[in-house]
């Protein structure tokens, strides 16, 4: 769809593009093809697109071999899906991606998961979806750059936080490419970047990755002081000390220093 179709089309669902709801729409024929390839390669049976907007990477998407559910908050644009789908085999669902039950959606099938996500729920969508029962074999998103930056981060980084390691305890995480501004109408005032993330061979227990979540909240409450201190408030100094001696970490270490490697030893020796 030529960017004045898309403008006309929005007119006469009468959408206003909404900026909470990050509504920028991709128009860019080329590119939305493009990433509708890498969202479907080793593609699994189901994918579940975030935030369709009117289906632009939906319809590249499409395929017989693969079910395809999409969950839209907007309700004009929910209800010009449902129409726009009732032929086919795509399952529209209005609703909050902040609030979906995926697990009761995905129903244990192996799955992708993917979308030009609104930016400022990305991280409680995907917060959400870490801590689904069956999560995503992969996931190919759009976000802004510096939530991207902080889901690929490496430790030691400003960008290295909470997020970057319960993302990386589960999912090998690749920035792919930058995607300019100019392709997206109304065009927003920040850089996007694909990110393609694969779900690890041994992804951490469920029952670890809560502990590894309580771990880190905790650990970044005061970015600027040493680890230590942050741990202080929940535990006791002794017990710390003869824990960070124990792993070989520094007490004088702050947050950012610890690889994902060490947060989970951490997490592990804490509740031992
Ligand atoms: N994928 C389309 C639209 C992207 S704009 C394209 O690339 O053109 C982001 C879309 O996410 C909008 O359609 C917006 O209405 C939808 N959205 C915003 N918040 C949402 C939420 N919490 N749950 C589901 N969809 C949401």
């Amino acid at each position: 769809m030529k960017k004045n179709d898309l403008i006309q089309l929005l007119k006469s669902l009468g959408v206003r593009p909404n900026k909470k709801l990050g509504q920028n729409f991709l128009f860019d024929q080329n590119l939305l093809k493009y990433l509708a390839n890498l969202c479907c390669q080793n593609s699994y049976s189901l994918i579940i697109e975030i935030g369709p907007g009117i289906g632009n990477l939906t319809d590249f998407v499409s395929s017989e071999n693969t079910k395809l559910i999409i969950i839209e908050y907007d309700r004009k644009l929910a209800n010009y899906l449902i129409e726009k789908y009732s032929t086919s085999s795509v399952s529209v669902i209005h609703a909050d991606a902040c609030r979906i039950n995926f697990d009761q959606h995905s129903n244990n099938i192996p799955f992708t998961c993917i979308g030009n996500l609104p930016y400022n729920f990305s991280s409680i969508i995907l917060s959400r979806l870490l801590e689904t029962r069956n999560k995503p074999e992969r996931m190919c998103f759009l976000f802004q750059k510096e939530m991207a930056e902080r889901l690929a981060s490496e430790k030691d980084r400003k960008s290295y936080g909470a997020i970057t390691i319960k993302t990386q305890a589960l999912y090998d995480v690749k920035i792919v490419r930058k995607i300019p501004p100019n392709v997206f109408w109304p065009v927003p005032e920040v850089q996007s970047l694909f990110v393609v993330f694969t779900k690890k061979l041994s992804p951490v227990t469920p029952d670890l990755f809560a502990k590894l979540s309580n771990l880190v909240r905790l650990s970044f409450s005061h970015r600027r002081k040493k680890l230590i201190s942050n741990l202080k408030l929940n535990y006791q100094t002794k017990s710390l000390e003869r824990i960070f001696l124990k792993l070989n970490l520094d007490v004088g270490f702050r947050p950012e220093n610890l690889s994902v490697e060490q947060y989970l030893d951490l997490a592990v020796a804490l509740h031992a």
